[in-house]
């Protein structure tokens, strides 16, 4: 069966030796079948195979090839939405419990590399650039939010702070998350891989999973083969197509992209991060950028609501990332890419059960590299019976988007525009 390829990004071209895995073409029985090898599925392959359970893992063309392997490599702690969203929609122990853990996904992914000695070029620190006092205010207030949740790794950066860590005269302040940083996320996803195989989990490439039986005994059918489980976990978020008809109603695939520039030597490049820092800006609709280990720029930004391909990556991402840093004018791109994350409404994840043994989560809505990692552990607890902090995610309110399937990506867009031009002229 031919192997589809990873999509022509940097992260396909600098990615570590891997196995290319074969397609289920048989019957097989497990604990726990989980669709989608991306994070979200790796991670929760993982907790389980700690915990002694058996996993097989099916994943509809490679390891990382959905959003997880294409991303920005930013390690954002919280969530899409901040906490205080969370208190506003969820009852206060809910969000209590959900603030308390909106910073573990990050722990979880250097414990991991530290544990399973993943090569993933990780480094530490990303920092939030402001463009105007209103974002600034926005951010002291984040701080003091998140502090009030225990997390102290946090610090405001003024006019010349900023400066210090960003070549760019376009922002005002900011702020720096020593616990914030940023990874090769191809990488990391397949050392992932390498790990749920080396506890004896299997993943099966070029296996989509094309029908789920439900019931007592739940069994996933691929086009050759078929597992049969007593739990399955469905992690394929953005890429999952209408398998779960249920999940689809209330999220939306969109697509963001990403370039990254030919190697800028390491005079230019420190001359831009000097601390080699990852950095997002605090607009709705933001840019986000960050060194690789080679010394490239890997810049990204914007949202195609319903996920269609843009015509020419390169011009829309190259003209943002020279807004930021005109001194790259005459520098090369070299690869430019397009992936899709899954937004919901609310911008919070949804995490749930179809039955009693189908659960799934999916959604985080652009900010997923911690999240994801998040939701391994809490599937992992919720299928060992511990489900108190799968049960806070599970109890937040989801809705379908306005102009239901037809008209929802058009009206998400005008939503979007409307918060891009309040960004623009700062009111
Ligand atoms: C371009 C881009 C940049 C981003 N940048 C950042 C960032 O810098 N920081 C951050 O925090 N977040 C970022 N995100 C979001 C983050 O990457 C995602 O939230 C996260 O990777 C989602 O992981 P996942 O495992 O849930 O989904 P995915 O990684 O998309 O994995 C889903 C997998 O399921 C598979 N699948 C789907 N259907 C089936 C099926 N029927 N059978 C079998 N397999 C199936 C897919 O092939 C895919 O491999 C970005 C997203 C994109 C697209």
């Amino acid at each position: 069966m031919p192997h589809t390829p990873y999509p022509d990004s940097y992260y396909a071209a600098s990615a570590n030796a891997a196995p290319i895995r074969e397609h289920l073409n048989e019957a097989v029985e497990t604990d726990v079948c989980v669709i989608g090898a991306g994070y979200t599925g790796l991670s929760t392959a993982l907790f389980l195979l700690e915990q002694g359970y058996r996993v097989v893992v099916l994943e509809a063309a490679r390891v990382g090839f959905g959003a997880s392997g294409r991303n920005g490599g930013q390690i954002v702690n919280s969530y899409s939405r901040d906490i205080d969203t969370v208190e506003r929609s969820a009852g206060p122990d809910a969000a209590q419990l959900i603030g308390a853990m909106a910073f573990e996904g990050g722990r979880i992914i250097r414990e991991r590399v530290a544990r399973y000695g993943i090569d993933c070029d990780l480094k530490n620190g990303g920092v939030f650039a402001a463009f105007n006092a209103r974002q600034m205010h926005h951010l002291e207030a984040q701080k003091a939010l998140w502090e009030r949740y225990g997390y102290d790794q946090l610090e405001l950066l003024d006019r010349s702070g900023i400066r210090n860590v960003v070549a760019c005269e376009r922002y005002c302040g900011g702020m720096l998350d020593h616990g914030g940083g940023h990874i090769h996320p191809l990488n990391l996803a397949l050392g992932e891989a390498a790990a749920v195989e080396s506890l004896g989990g299997s993943i099966y490439e070029q296996s989509p999973a094309t029908r789920i039986d439900r019931g007592q005994s739940p069994c996933v059918h691929t086009a050759h083969g078929r597992v049969s489980a007593k739990f399955v976990v469905v992690a394929g978020n953005a890429y999952l197509g209408g398998l779960v008809p249920e999940l689809a109603a209330k999220s939306m695939p969109c697509g963001t992209q990403v370039i990254a520039t030919e190697p800028l030597g390491d005079e230019l490049a420190a001359s831009l991060l000097p601390q080699d820092y990852c950095v997002e800006d605090c607009n709705y609709l933001l840019d986000y950028f960050r060194l690789s280990a080679d010394k490239r720029l890997i810049y990204g930004g914007g949202v195609v609501y319903g996920a269609r391909d843009p015509a020419d990556i390169d011009s829309i991402i190259r003209a943002k990332m020279l807004k930021t840093f005109p001194q790259l004018h005459g520098i090369r791109t070299e690869f430019a890419w397009t992936g899709n994350f899954l937004l919901t409404l609310s911008r919070l994840p949804q995490v749930g059960r179809i039955g009693d043994n189908i659960y799934y989560s999916q959604g985080c809505s652009g900010h997923g590299v911690t999240y994801t990692h998040l939701a391994g552990k809490i599937l992992a607890e919720a299928l060992r019976g511990q489900a108190e902090r799968f049960d806070a995610f599970a109890g937040l309110p989801h809705y379908p988007f306005p102009g239901g399937q037809r008209f929802s990506a058009p009206l998400s867009a005008l939503g979007a525009l409307y918060y891009s031009l309040r960004d623009r002229l700062g009111f």
